[in-house]
């Protein structure tokens, strides 16, 4: 026993793998992350992105050595705790680092990271990720696993950490980062732009954007609502959003506070396949302004994910309906509050779509090539409406605001909900979750009794 004890404190490598069941190669093993303070330049018209990347993080054993999630950038510099690193090695998006000393378990640490290069595009069953050079200027779209093609991290989700993130560009620019915008400095012809994510934040919800924008103010209070709009598209743009403040006011009275100090919108000149989400922050494209609020259903489900996905993070990606399932249904939620189709219809109608398709997925488990099949975001969205069907309004929407208060920028997990909804009913819900949730054939919707009771 003694020689067990011995033989787990003493140090060895971290893993170069998360315990991910869908992504185990994103994510490492052995500490936690705390904190980003990412320092990056970047010229719009090479592509090229320098950094300087210092990680806070927390030893969860004893490590001689540990990796980092990073993309294909020439390193100048690695030091742990200020000090050179003994030896590193980087390849197939790992970067090694040997600390001159080991660590020891449980202590604090910081990773310098000295990198400069053209961010590449992280390959995946989805396309490419990450950091992306626009016309003019730049995005990053990092879900799921974009992260490492612009900074180094610990990229799981469950790894939540507060960021600082500056970027210096052209001074004709604007950029955009997660949080609140500290400074903005100029030096003859370049900017430095500070933003602080004081809430913890998933390394695939960081986004830095590079481009010219008009600022619109969509709501001064009591959360302040912005907007960053390409000027050929602000007409357009001022209909789509005027019933922003609205929506926002409505998540709340459903969902329980908003959870971030601000949220911002922003409007990029190219055609975007689908929006992207990040923290505090929302991206859509060109192609989602058409004057007519034709698009007005992403930009409710983009908002929902603000909770649902941002504050409430997966703890594996494997719960992936925790985030597509609630911001489908927030698509319907809002609908009915504005005036729109109501929810039940909208359910009846995903529910003759669903019956369509093959059935052959698990939404609480649906396989990584399945991750954001159609089928999760209907269907998710069918359980969250059956659950309501059988509670009731009342104590579906208190289900919801103890959802997103009990579990506020933590990680969640399916088994989570199912506990915390079944707290607000003395009938069993085993079958209803086990029928939605787990099995492949499609239920019947339930019918409503009481629901808007
Ligand atoms: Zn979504």
């Amino acid at each position: 026993m003694a020689e067990r004890n011995r033989s787990t404190l003493r140090p060895s490598s971290g893993a170069a793998t998360s315990a991910d069941s869908y992504l185990p190669e994103h994510g490492n093993g052995g500490y936690r992350t705390t904190h980003y303070d990412l320092e990056l330049r970047y010229r719009p018209d090479s592509g090229r992105l320098s950094g300087r990347a210092v990680l806070t993080a927390l030893t969860e054993q004893a490590l001689t050595d540990f990796t980092l999630d990073l993309g294909a950038f020439r390193l100048d510099r690695v030091k742990v705790d200020g000090i050179q690193a003994a030896r590193y090695t980087h390849r197939a998006g790992k970067l090694r680092i040997w600390p001159a000393r080991a660590l020891r378990a449980g202590s604090p640490f910081t990773v310098e990271v000295h990198y400069v290069g053209n961010p590449r595009p992280i390959r995946s069953h989805w396309g490419d990720l990450g950091w992306e050079q626009l016309n003019d200027g730049a995005l990053v779209a990092g879900q799921p696993i974009g992260a490492p093609s612009w900074f180094p991290c610990n990229d799981h989700p469950a790894d939540k950490a507060t960021y600082r993130i500056s970027v210096t560009a052209p001074s004709p620019y604007t950029v955009l980062a997660n949080g609140n915008l500290f400074t903005r400095t100029t030096h003859s012809s370049t900017t430095t732009w500070v933003y602080e994510q004081p809430t913890p934040m998933a390394s695939y919800l960081a986004t830095v954007l590079i481009s010219h924008f008009e600022t619109v103010e969509l709501a001064p209070a009591p959360i302040p609502q912005t907007a960053a709009v390409p000027a050929r598209l602000l007409t357009r743009f001022r209909w789509d959003f005027a019933r922003h403040s609205e929506m926002m006011t409505t998540f709340e009275h459903f969902f329980g506070p908003y959870p971030f100090d601000r949220y911002a919108v922003v409007v990029v000149d190219e055609e975007l396949e689908v929006p992207v989400e990040a923290q505090g922050l929302s991206i859509f494209g060109a192609n989602h302004i058409d004057g007519r609020r034709g698009f007005e259903r992403l930009v409710a489900h983009e908002l929902a994910h603000q909770w649902f996905g941002n504050s409430l993070t997966l703890a594996a990606w494997r719960h992936i309906w925790l985030n597509e399932g609630f911001a489908c249904y927030s698509e319907w939620l809002w609908s009915e509050s504005s005036g729109g189709r109501l929810a039940a219809d909208l359910a009846t109608q995903a529910h003759a779509s669903l019956a369509a398709q093959p059935r052959d997925l698990r939404v609480a488990d649906p396989g990584v090539r399945q991750m954001f099949d159609d089928r999760i975001y209907l269907r998710g969205a069918l359980a969250l409406h059956a659950l309501r069907t059988t509670l009731g309004s009342t104590a579906f929407f208190a289900v919801l605001q103890e959802w997103t208060a009990t579990y506020r920028h933590r990680t969640v997990t399916t088994e989570a909900f199912i506990a915390t909804a079944q707290r607000h009913t003395p009938k069993p819900l085993d079958e209803l979750f086990t029928t939605w949730l787990h099995d492949t054939q499609l239920p019947e919707l339930p019918q409503p009794t009481n629901w808007r009771g």
